[in-house]
């Protein structure tokens, strides 16, 4: 493909190696950290970071694809837009460090989850202690990810899941389901038995991707939930919390999930949340950004096929090809217009950041 052409890739190595090249192009000092495992097309992974800017920055904006593997192809194009179009706006004394798909493995399977079908956004808890329960997960757990994926048993298993929603209401059902759950592997929103690959890489990195900076945002790109085209700004934060308010003031509507605002529903380990947590000294104003796609249950189902795909079938059959093409349509829109919506939220929400990141 052009490497200079803009919007959405069709492959993780696409992404990648266009990234890498408009970094290059950019004069940023790129690191490439191997992954263990190789891609879908058997593919070297790595998490790949681009450094633009001064090196004793007193301020540092992180902008993050990837977390949600197949979330990778907005924010992978996202970041190639920022290094083609947006660097020249970057205040002198502000670093930006990119960091291209934290979970590389789930970018190159198109899924959501990493290597181990752990949700990298549910693997941030405290591991000294007893993993947060969600009993009530156990009491669906069959219908959502059932033994096959025959038109019946969809059929079947949807109409109970629709059923438990009317008895419970859907933000009980939104909650149960994507909240996170430590007790079925191969079910949906598993948050694991422990540090995955990219949790472990984030610990050993964040010293240098802050540097020595005293102030930091991180923007971690999302897409899958709210409407079409639209761009909510999720904070981890209780809206009490200073680090919320700081936000409010930087970009006018923030959501806490916390305290129930936003489109996602309350959940355990974020990385955000765990993120700053080590970060104590550092003033960081971190923040999710997730762009809508298509309506809740859509995305669900397409969560749904993939992991009975990943539990019970077989990834490479003819059958997985369609059911990738579920998961990259619940997760990104290849109509130019969306990726121009999406666009023109990011350009706003990174100029604010920069804005209130540089010196005055
Ligand atoms: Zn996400």
């Amino acid at each position: 493909m052009d490497q200079q052409q803009r919007g959405l890739t069709s492959t993780y190595d696409e992404s990648r190696s266009r990234f890498l090249t408009a970094a290059r192009d950019a004069g940023a000092v790129v690191s490439s950290y191997d992954h263990p495992e190789r891609g879908m097309a058997a593919e070297p992974l790595a998490v790949d970071v681009a450094t633009i800017g001064p090196d004793d920055a007193t301020a540092v904006l992180i902008v993050v694809s990837g977390t949600h593997g197949v979330e990778g192809f907005t924010g992978s194009a996202l970041q190639h837009h920022w290094l083609a179009d947006l660097r020249e706006f970057r205040p002198d004394d502000v670093k930006v460090v990119l960091i291209h798909a934290l979970n590389p493995f789930g970018f190159s399977w198109v899924r959501r989850v990493n290597e181990d079908n752990v949700d990298l956004n549910r693997n941030f808890i405290d591991w000294s202690e007893t993993p947060p329960a969600n009993e009530d997960y156990g009491g669906i757990a069959h219908l959502l990810v059932p033994d096959s994926w025959d038109d019946d048993t969809q059929q079947t298993t949807t109409l109970q899941l629709l059923g438990y929603a009317e008895d419970v209401g859907f933000d009980r059902l939104q909650e149960v389901v994507s909240g996170g759950q430590y007790t079925h592997p191969s079910g949906v929103f598993y948050g694991g038995d422990g540090p995955v690959w990219s949790h472990r890489w984030l610990l050993a990195h964040l010293a240098e991707l802050v540097g020595s900076a005293s102030r930091v945002c991180i923007l971690d790109l999302h897409t899958g939930l709210g409407p079409w085209g639209h761009g909510e700004l999720i904070s981890h934060l209780g809206r009490d919390d200073p680090g919320y308010r700081r936000g409010t003031a930087w970009w006018g509507d923030v959501r806490s999930m916390r305290d129930g605002e936003s489109v996602s529903a309350a959940l355990s380990g974020d990385w955000l949340a765990g993120v700053e947590q080590l970060l104590a000294d550092v003033e960081s104003t971190s923040i999710a950004l997730e762009f809508g796609t298509v309506d809740v249950i859509t995305v669900l189902q397409a969560l749904r096929a993939d992991a009975v795909l990943h539990s019970t079938l077989d990834p490479r059959s003819p059958a997985g090809d369609t059911v990738r093409a579920q998961v990259r349509a619940a997760f990104a829109d290849d109509d130019p217009a969306w990726f121009d919506a999406v666009a023109a939220r990011f350009d706003d929400v990174v100029r604010a950041a920069l804005e209130n990141l540089a010196s005055r």
